[in-house]
């Protein structure tokens, strides 16, 4: 096989956009209502019809939706809140939003998802959630979590790259106290920003309802139509994370399309995996069980470093050579200035972590892909391999 020449640059991510959003954009503009309101109302609705649901509260990001969640479970200084080391930075920050303790834990090593038994292994009496995080679109095993957990110690789940994900025949969105998703421009449907909290709690949707627009008390936005008044009470220092009309309405033609976008995703993953099935220096990401659903979010192969004689980042430089961008999901937070200086963590401490993430590599892999880009992402893998073989 010779080297293949390369291509015009592919990049790592692109939304799943045409006509569609833009004529739904368009007619947001034209009705003159641009922020929270009617839209935000039936992109919410359907969400929580699609997740199976009882409430769905759209805010500006997965983040604020996080935020909102540890507010609204009452989440305190000094608190402690257990995250797994692998996942993106949000997934902890938030902890420390309430100069709160994000209580590190290692990921096993096939799934790279939050490891139940070093869950049990740093439970506190000070401990008050967990957020695992559904990496790359396989569920966790929340049942083996929730099985080390105290009764009535609540799982909000980091599911910014689970939609659609399945749990044992469950759809992710309908198993946790709370369950956060992201809509961020590469995750597997788009707002451009947005994220959506979702609960079968009536009171905690409230709750973080009304947080979400500056602790003003309910549907404070009717205020300014024909049906509501100008009357408003504040009744808690509250954040600014609503959604506007706008991104709703992109997302509403994301969610009608989302079946698609997914199947194209587990299409793209299956060829990855036939592609790299029979090559010892690739492990290809982990499967879902037959009851379960993989969203694809991301897919992540590990390389086999003894049998190269390239190291990780002259792989993705040359992958980018090539034409292929690539990225690395994730660094692990123990391993970031801000965790070893506050916390003193160590790359020892979460040897999987460290170990696993060390050898990762995601592929661009997203609906948009023609079959032409996914072999010259498979072409370009395996000439890499070949040139660097040991
Ligand atoms: C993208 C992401 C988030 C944050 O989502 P935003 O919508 O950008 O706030 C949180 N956690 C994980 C694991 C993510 O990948």
């Amino acid at each position: 096989m010779s080297t293949p020449s390369p291509r015009e640059f592919l990049p790592f991510a692109l939304p799943d956009t045409d006509d569609a959003e833009i004529a739904a954009i368009a007619e947001v503009v034209r009705s003159g209502w641009l922020t929270t309101g009617a839209k935000v109302r039936e992109f919410e609705r359907r969400f929580a019809e699609y997740i199976g649901a009882s409430h769905a509260v759209a805010v500006n990001s997965c983040t604020a939706a996080l935020h909102l969640a540890l507010e609204a479970i009452g989440v305190r200084h000094g608190d402690e809140v257990i995250v797994p080391v692998h996942t993106f930075a949000a997934t902890a920050e938030v902890v420390r939003y309430f100069d709160a303790r994000p209580v590190l834990v290692d990921v096993e090593p096939r799934t790279l998802n939050i490891d139940p038994e070093a869950v049990r292994a740093v439970l506190s009496p000070r401990t008050r959630a967990v957020i695992p995080v559904h990496f790359g679109g396989l569920a966790a095993d929340l049942d083996a979590v929730r099985a080390v957990l105290p009764a009535g110690l609540p799982v909000i789940e980091d599911a910014a790259h689970a939609l659609p994900t399945r749990y044992r025949g469950r759809m992710i969105g309908t198993i946790s106290e709370v369950t956060c998703f992201s809509f961020y421009a590469n995750k597997t449907m788009t707002t451009g920003e947005g994220g959506m909290l979702v609960t079968e709690d009536a009171a905690l949707a409230d709750r973080a309802r009304i947080m979400s627009m500056h602790g003003i008390s309910r549907d404070a936005w009717k205020r300014f139509t024909a049906e509501g008044s100008w009357y408003y009470e504040i009744i808690a220092p509250g954040f600014k994370y609503n959604l506007t009309d706008i991104a709703a309405a992109l997302g509403i033609v994301q969610l009608e399309k989302l079946q698609r976008m997914h199947a194209r995703r587990a299409v793209i993953a299956a060829r990855f995996d036939r592609a790299f099935a029979d090559v010892a220096e690739v492990e290809t990401p982990a499967r879902a069980p037959s009851d379960g659903l993989h969203a694809w979010h991301l897919y992540c192969i590990r390389l086999d470093l003894p049998r190269l004689t390239i190291d990780r980042a002259r792989f993705i430089e040359r992958l980018r050579a090539l034409g292929i961008g690539a990225s690395v999901h994730y660094t692990p937070l123990h391993l970031h200035p801000y965790y070893r200086e506050t916390f003193g963590t160590t790359a020892e401490q979460f040897p999987v972590a460290t170990r696993e993430a060390a050898r990762l590599i995601t592929l661009p892999l997203y609906s948009r892909m023609t079959d032409r880009d996914v072999d010259d992402v498979i072409a370009a893998v395996l000439d890499t391999i070949a040139a660097h073989r040991r």
